[in-house]
């Protein structure tokens, strides 16, 4: 079956282009029958790209509003896409899953978004880490491998955002074994969480080549050991919906899945991938 569904979708409320019915509607048009809305969750350590506290609530009531209106013709999910380290507790059924991803890795009181910029990412690894990029990666991919055991989230985020910005390798190599190896520990231990991992085409939506969420090397150890993947767009405007999904697919099958999950009113249900 092709993937006609969505569960990371951005909208207004926080960094997207289109209002939550501009993205409903196209979803619609799209013959997606499912869509989950997953707004980025007030964070302290950042107030640009996410909601305010008191916005959550009018958020909530614009997402079950499309909800009413599409109920019959495609399913509306509401969920929120929370910062790694947030210890913030939702009440029981507010949301109907969770996101949990690592966008910021702190270093001596300063937190450094990993999806900013080249500069960025080479200004936390100089002036947070002292120019030692593997204690970044180390720091990275530890932190993101305790945050989803303590959450236990619905689904883990784009686990490998911190390659973002290292094209050709430019700051660490990812096919070194150093580098991999830190990455698959990490990998291992969040499986315990239950989690379902993402393979999120958002970094090539937004024009950066070649760069799906996670690595096939971490795909290939997600599906050795038997987790589940969900493919995602995490799409922040009407045209990136269902943006490389063929792709998504294919890289899932190389990776040696056979299905991946969708929500449903019963839950998270694996759904088998679409045979070329
Ligand atoms: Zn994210
Ligand atoms: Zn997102």
């Amino acid at each position: 079956m092709q993937t006609r569904w969505n569960f990371h979708t951005h909208s207004t409320w926080c960094d997207g282009k289109n209002s939550v019915e501009e993205m409903a509607d196209a979803a619609y048009n799209l013959g997606f029958t499912a869509l989950g809305f997953s707004g980025h969750a007030y964070t302290p350590i950042a107030t640009d790209y996410c909601m305010k506290l008191e916005e959550e609530e009018l958020y909530r009531q614009d997402v079950l509003c499309q909800k009413e209106k599409y109920k019959g013709l495609m399913q509306i999910f509401l969920g929120l896409e929370i910062e790694g380290i947030e210890k913030r507790c939702f009440p029981e059924k507010q949301y109907d899953y969770i996101i949990n991803s690592v966008h910021y890795v702190e270093a001596h009181g300063i937190y450094y978004p990993m999806d900013e910029s080249a500069e960025t990412l080479k200004r936390c690894i100089e002036e947070g880490f002292g120019g030692e990029v593997y204690k970044l990666v180390d720091k990275f991919f530890q932190t993101s491998a305790q945050y989803a055991c303590e959450r236990k989230p619905d689904i883990i985020g784009h686990f490998d955002l911190l390659t973002r910005y290292n094209e050709c390798g430019r700051f660490f190599d990812e096919q070194s074994s150093k580098y991999q190896n830190i990455a698959i520990e990490a990998i291992r231990e969040a499986l315990k969480s239950g989690g379902i991992f993402e393979i999120n085409s958002g970094a090539i939506a937004r024009g950066i080549k070649g760069r799906v969420y996670p690595a096939m090397f971490l795909l290939k150890e997600i599906s050795r050991l038997g987790g589940r993947v969900v493919i995602s767009s995490d799409a922040h405007c009407t045209q990136h919906l269902n943006f490389a999904f063929p792709l998504l697919e294919e890289l899932l099958r190389e990776a040696g899945f056979r299905t991946s999950m969708c929500l449903t009113d019963k839950g998270w249900e694996e759904r088998a991938l679409a045979i070329k």
